[in-house]
């Protein structure tokens, strides 16, 4: 018989929503998640669990080990906020000028206390170890790749997420195996012409006009150097030149991010942005430089467990909760990082109407917690015993 989950987690509720507005009030920017952490930690504390703190930085690590041996799963939540004036109004806003959790990750925090208070109770049931991953930094995809170095995924044979998601009926959950989040990559290009009067531009070479030129060119590459059937994104996100409107600068700085979904496309995308950028330098009498900063892998959902936490949820939620995602998003999340120590699913769960993710109206939807809850308590209680198949 399966465990009412939902019953359990509807037990928490309130206490969940009061966590979550207690930190949704008290939002802190990535690798400053110090406050979060510790009530992360005392709460976990306070359900007779013990954490590892100070994990990959502000990161905590909390085993709830199960009536009987097995296998080790890996939840994880994310604690940091984003430096966004919050606009919401809402009695419980930030309370820090200019920081908010505008991405839920006061939600998935909450909801993955949540889902420790409703396992900890049922910990006899459960055949092995369900691990508990709050990490710091996700915004900045800095804060996986660090708690993995710090020992997080040691001995995890699998690991899932969820992620609010705006737009997906409130306590759903949608996902699909294979890509599910793009990866993310950033450049930096810095144009280095020759400065002058703003009447004379034959005495030029404008950077400001040159890097109007590689804008341009590098939009050739996505249309014309990938294959239309691969996604690709390569956006410019900031261009500075200049002091004033009668003097041409001598250069020019560029930045933007790289999308991709797959390995091959993303391996692409830096050297193709290069060759062009220098290509339209030199045909303008410019040069160049061209640094780019890897970031994250993109999220790929494996198959088998892809399935299992479906299956899960349908069983703990309902068929009515579950449904089928039918594209990822070009958005980029750090999961991905702790899927190369472990295969895994990364879950949307529906907030419902809500503004985008980092919108300064943001606000996760307290509706959703329950379904959040109960979905991961299912997912790790299942994937323990297809864990121990394997
Ligand atoms: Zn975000
Ligand atoms: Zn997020």
């Amino acid at each position: 018989m399966s465990e009412p989950w939902l019953a359990r987690a509807a037990a928490v509720e309130s206490w969940a929503r009061d966590l979550r507005r207690r930190i949704h009030a008290n939002p802190e920017l990535s690798g400053q998640e110090w406050e979060t952490a510790a009530l992360v930690a005392q709460t976990l504390a306070g359900l007779g669990l013990s954490t590892r703190t100070g994990v990959g930085g502000h990161g905590v690590v909390c085993d709830i080990v199960g009536g009987s041996p097995g296998p080790m799963v890996a939840l994880r939540a994310d604690m940091d906020a984003l430096p966004i004036q919050e606009a919401t109004g809402l009695s419980y806003a930030s309370q820090r000028p200019g920081v908010m959790h505008a991405c839920g990750h006061d939600g998935h925090t909450a909801m993955l206390l949540g889902t420790a208070s409703v396992l900890a109770a049922a910990r006899d049931r459960l055949r092995g170890t369900v691990r508990l991953i709050f990490q710091p930094a996700e915004e900045t995809v800095a804060g996986a790749a660090a708690m993995c170095a710090d020992g997080a995924m040691n001995g995890v044979s699998a690991i899932f997420a969820l992620h609010g998601w705006p737009g997906v009926d409130v306590g759903t959950i949608a996902t699909k195996p294979g890509p599910v989040m793009a990866s993310t990559d950033t450049f930096e290009i810095v144009i280095q012409g020759r400065g002058s009067h703003g009447a004379y531009p034959h005495l030029s070479r404008d950077p400001i006009a040159i890097g109007a030129l590689v804008v341009i060119a590098a939009q050739q590459i996505v249309a014309r150097q990938i294959d239309p059937l691969e996604p690709a994104v390569i956006t410019f996100g900031t261009f500075h030149a200049g002091t004033a409107t009668n003097i041409i600068p001598s250069s020019a700085t560029l930045t933007g991010t790289m999308r991709a979904l797959s390995a091959s496309v993303r391996e692409a995308l830096p050297r193709a942005l290069e060759e062009t950028t220098r290509g339209v330098c030199a045909s303008q009498g410019a040069t160049c430089t061209c640094t780019i900063h890897t970031g994250v892998d993109p999220v790929v959902n494996d198959p088998t467990w892809t399935v299992v936490a479906v299956e899960a949820t349908r069983a703990g939620l309902g068929a009515e909760y579950t449904a089928e995602l039918h594209a990822p998003s070009m958005g980029a999340e750090d999961f991905g990082v702790y899927l190369r120590h472990a295969p895994g699913a990364f879950l949307r769960l529906g907030i419902g109407d809500n503004a985008v993710g980092h919108d300064c109206r943001y606000d996760f939807n307290d509706a959703a917690l329950v379904h959040g809850m109960a979905c991961m308590a299912v997912v790790a209680e299942k994937a323990l015993d297809a864990a121990d198949l394997r």
